[in-house]
């Protein structure tokens, strides 16, 4: 039965780690890799960084325009990280579920939560572990966007992000990065071939008369 079509639920990949970890990384090497793979462009309330662009790293809104679309149900779940709003646009994430896409989301673990109570069939989540807090905070420093009091509060938030780690369904250590895009790869491909997420081969399986 070729060319018979395949209906699939969209996988919901979130990808956390502390600030520095690499998963931004990771996540835009997925997406490199696999094309059909959306991103969830978050809303900010914070200012862009150097060569950050509006709609494609965030989108930068005021603290007023932030409250007002949580405050409508604009945004699928939301947060206040480093003292900022942060938050994932609804439209997007239903429109990608409704048409069978993947979209990777990188938000903190506020964010898993609550994207998992409210998708709770759909999300496959990954925690990037830096390998020691010394490397972290060195990533950081060598990043150089932000400025050193930026840098003292993410790393007292790290390990309050890397607290959450055991909520999450598959950990990986970011050691070598080659590795772990490897590995995140392969957890998306497992999530994809999730029984439960292809109820389209019914029919196929069906025609089999088995
Ligand atoms: P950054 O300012 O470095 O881009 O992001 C800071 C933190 O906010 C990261 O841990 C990131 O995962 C998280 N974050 C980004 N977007 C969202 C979002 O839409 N929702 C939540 N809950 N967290 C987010």
């Amino acid at each position: 039965m070729a060319g018979m079509a395949v209906q699939r639920r969209g996988v919901c990949l979130v990808i956390s780690a502390p600030s520095g970890a690499g998963k931004s990384t990771i996540a835009n090497a997925l997406r490199a890799s696999e094309p059909e793979l959306s991103h969830s462009v978050s809303v900010t309330t914070r200012a862009p960084r150097p060569g950050e662009v509006e709609g494609v790293h965030y989108h930068y809104r005021s603290m007023t325009e932030f409250e007002a679309m949580a405050g409508s149900g604009a945004l699928l779940e939301w947060a206040m990280v480093f003292g900022r709003g942060y938050g994932t646009p609804r439209g997007p994430v239903e429109d990608a579920l409704a048409s069978g896409r993947d979209m990777v989301f990188d938000i903190d673990w506020q964010g898993h939560r609550q994207l998992r109570a409210a998708l709770p069939d759909d999300v496959v989540s990954l925690f990037v572990l830096p390998p020691s807090l010394g490397v972290l905070e060195q990533r950081l420093r060598s990043r150089a966007a932000d400025d050193p009091a930026e840098i003292a509060r993410r790393m007292r938030s790290a390990r309050d992000e890397i607290s959450h780690w055991r909520e999450f369904d598959h950990v990986i250590v970011n050691a070598e990065l080659d590795r772990s895009i490897r590995n995140a790869r392969a957890v998306l491909q497992a999530a994809r071939l999730r029984t439960a997420r292809q109820p389209g081969l019914a029919a196929m399986v069906d025609s089999f008369g088995a």
